[in-house]
């Protein structure tokens, strides 16, 4: 358990201290390139020798950005935007944001004009992702992220190492899928600990974050499983690394057996399969994607697959971690609902704002979920 206890520290000092860990990257002699959320081609930059970073922005006030962006715009943009105008991401050699909801759209025009001395590249994807045509969008969209990244950084693209550093990913996808069932039988480990495993990996090299978590497979594999007393539960939404938020679920006896949240597990589920060249497989892979508000479906199926992946994991309840003013998940939220209710499980939503200091009103959400259980 020692050795559980050191690996677990590591994980909470990457994920706490993003700063330190570019420092020690550019320190290196690396490149590092930031990548917005929601879903960036990381592989992309990996393979040509630069560090992708991840950008999720803090908790904090927001001030700068007001300048910039209306009030109703998520939190998470705005305090993005927020810490690229106060010099938080200096040493990154360009910035990638995808279109895929409005305000990351306006974040991008924003970040043009907001934030001098890191350029932006825009990382367009299209509405109809798995129609041929969409499939040939996302690859041309994706050369033209290619050309960007080439003549302001100075790295070269081959294909060769795109299909590497795919693999690496392919690799990293996986620990991340076992960990994130392997944890539902350790309920010691908390929220808290169970979400530095995945924010951290927004910092570190892919290879470097696999050995890590391998590495805690292999401890936790030694042990028993654990007498569990918790109450399971799924969590969904787009971000929940709240550590005030978190704490209330431990608190609250709490135990997160699986989740929905675009932060952590909806970036493993799809790996990249062969196909002729490793940029169309890259293109496939964004194709195969599925199961997430800002990807397009008429048939919804997300709701169904959170209602799955619940019984299977054994989740008394789901959890609808909501950030403020996002509306692809605020529309999702309503069929998710209906799913829950005619599948008998409990499902509530809290709502999060990077800015918020005052969790009150989730902890009495979160205690009469619990009690209604
Ligand atoms: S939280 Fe929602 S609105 Fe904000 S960037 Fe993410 S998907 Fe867009």
């Amino acid at each position: 358990m020692a050795d559980i206890k050191k690996m677990l520290d590591k994980f909470h000092e990457v994920a706490t201290n993003p700063k330190m860990q570019l420092e020690r990257y550019l320190a290196e002699g690396k490149k590092a390139v930031a990548c917005a959320p929601v879903y960036t081609p990381e592989e992309i930059i990996h393979s040509m020798d630069m560090v992708p970073f991840g950008v999720w922005g803090a908790d904090m006030e927001l001030k700068e950005s007001k300048r910039y962006f209306p009030a109703f715009i998520c939190s998470i943009a705005q305090s993005v935007l927020e810490l690229g105008v106060g010099g938080e991401y200096e040493g990154v050699s360009a910035m990638v944001i995808p279109n895929l909801c409005d305000s990351l759209k306006s974040l991008g025009q924003n970040w043009k004009y907001g934030v001098s001395g890191i350029p932006l590249i825009p990382m367009n994807y299209p509405q109809n992702r798995k129609i041929k045509p969409g499939i040939g969008f996302t690859k041309a969209s994706y050369e033209r992220v290619i050309k960007d990244l080439e003549e302001i950084t100075g790295h070269q693209f081959d294909d060769h190492s795109l299909e590497k550093s795919s693999e690496i990913y392919n690799k990293h996808n996986a620990v991340m899928r076992e960990i994130s069932k392997l944890l539902g039988d350790y309920p010691s480990i908390t929220a808290s600990q169970r979400n530095d495993i995945f924010k951290s990996a927004y910092f570190m090299l892919k290879e470097q974050h696999t050995l890590l978590v391998k590495e805690l497979i292999e401890e936790l594999k030694k042990m028993p499983k654990e007498e569990n007393k918790k109450i399971q539960v799924v969590t969904s939404g787009i971000l929940a690394d709240n550590p005030s938020l978190l704490s209330i679920f431990d608190e609250n006896n709490l135990q997160i057996v699986g989740d929905d949240i675009a932060h952590e597990s909806r970036q493993y589920r799809v790996d990249t399969k062969p196909a002729d060249t490793a940029l169309e497989a890259l293109a496939n892979k964004f194709a195969e994607m599925d199961y997430c508000s800002v990807l397009y479906d008429v048939d919804k199926k997300r709701a169904d697959y959170i209602v799955n992946m619940a019984k299977d994991r054994g989740a008394k309840g789901i959890l609808m971690v909501m950030t403020k003013f996002c509306d692809p998940e605020e529309f999702d939220y309503v069929i998710i609902k209906k799913a829950c209710d005619a599948a008998s499980l409990h499902c509530i939503q809290i709502e999060v704002d990077r800015q918020m200091v005052n969790y009150e009103q989730a902890k009495t959400m979160i205690q009469t979920f619990k009690e209604n259980i």
